[in-house]
């Protein structure tokens, strides 16, 4: 019998993202829209003809990142679009550093991004949140990365980097620097104007989030035409299939207004749900400019964020636990939808948390 073959060493180790995910009645683990997806984007799927699904899509989405470029403010050379942000973060990382070289990142933020580090090779630095939750921009800067990626609103603390310490990462850092801005739309501010105006920022956002469309796995970027055009050379062909390509542009015409009433939603949703779980007494909440809140749990609490969660998962509710964040502890993220849910999961909180410091 041969040997079995063997994928690449440093790729071996890394497991699934998320494994396996128990059906739940009400999910609010991923951070997607919960008032659902834009109406104008569900009519433009209705109406798909067999000969949208039999060719291939727009090659490079070139309609789309037109319709991506009047949103953001940018011309369409300088966008590129992939299969869901995380495609887009991927062709970055691939296309900008070579395996052997150091990618640095805030701890803690996205989960996916030491994940992508290793799977291309690189070697993940992570460096703690200053003790404000601001990115600590001068060790940043030190660990040298031929990447550095910055997440703001930040996954999972729900907190901006401040403009002082980007501008001086953009500044000073060598490589490429990520933004990653999944959450702009809930954010009192942006970076975009700062990813067009310089030769190597790479501003990253996604049309899961605010635009109701992650089913469609539609991400993009924005930044300088030479940026961009390396990372659209990495992404490849076709990465935009053509029923995402048309519901994106209908969030992005018609249905904009609803979008933007949506968002104004979730900003009122936040704050009332920040204010409830502030309320029960085990919770530091984080000041969020995300669609999502990070309930801390209080140090002198004995509650674990893990028995919190399984506690609502046997009662149909799913949010991310994260156990023992570096310089914050155990954490509930939770991500904000319509009043009803909201209700409903800090009725099953409530209870949870009865029973627990009962046992
Ligand atoms: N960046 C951040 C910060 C995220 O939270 C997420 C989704 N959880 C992504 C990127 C990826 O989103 P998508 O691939 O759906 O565009």
């Amino acid at each position: 019998m041969s040997a079995a073959i063997e994928s690449r060493e440093a790729y071996r180790a890394i497991s699934l993202y998320a494994p396996k995910r128990a059906p739940c009645a009400l999910d609010l683990s991923d951070n997607t829209n919960l008032w659902g997806m834009p109406p104008a984007s569900a009519a433009a799927l209705r109406s798909v003809t067999a000969d949208v699904v039999t060719r291939y899509p727009a090659v490079y989405a070139d309609e789309l990142k037109e319709a991506l470029a009047a949103y953001v403010g940018a011309s369409p050379e300088m966008i590129v679009t992939g299969c869901g942000s995380d495609d887009v973060l991927d062709s970055a990382i691939r296309a900008f550093a070579e395996p052997g070289d150091r990618i640095v990142f805030p701890a803690p933020t996205f989960v996916m991004i030491p994940l992508m580090a290793r799977m291309n090779g690189l070697e993940p630095i992570a460096i703690p949140l200053r003790g404000n939750l601001d990115i600590d921009a001068e060790a940043m800067i030190a660990a040298r990365g031929r990447i550095t990626y910055v997440c703001s609103p930040n996954n999972p603390t729900g907190t901006l980097a401040s403009r002082e310490a980007v501008e001086r990462i953009i500044e000073r850092s060598r490589g490429l620097v990520i933004i990653d801005e999944a959450y702009a739309e809930f954010a009192p501010e942006s970076f975009v104007a700062d990813a067009c105006a310089s030769g190597r920022v790479l501003l990253v956002r996604t049309m899961s989030k605010a635009f109701g469309l992650a089913g469609l796995r539609i991400g993009y970027a924005v930044g300088n035409t030479g940026i961009v055009a390396e990372v659209e050379k990495s992404r490849g062909p076709y990465k935009v299939n053509a029923l995402a390509q048309r519901a994106a542009l209908a969030a992005l015409g018609e249905a904009l207004p609803w979008v933007v009433e949506r968002v104004g939603d979730a900003l009122e949703a936040r704050d009332r749900l920040s204010k409830s779980l502030s309320e029960l007494e085990v919770f530091d909440v984080l000041p969020s400019s995300g669609n999502f809140v990070l309930a801390v749990v209080r140090k002198d609490s004995s509650l674990r964020a893990s028995t919190l969660a399984l506690g609502l998962a046997n009662r149909g509710i799913a949010v991310r636990p994260f156990t023992d964040l570096p310089g914050i502890g155990d954490a509930l993220r939770i991500t904000v939808g319509p009043q009803e849910m909201m209700e409903q999961c800090l009725t099953a909180l409530r209870q949870v948390i009865r029973a627990e410091s009962a046992s």
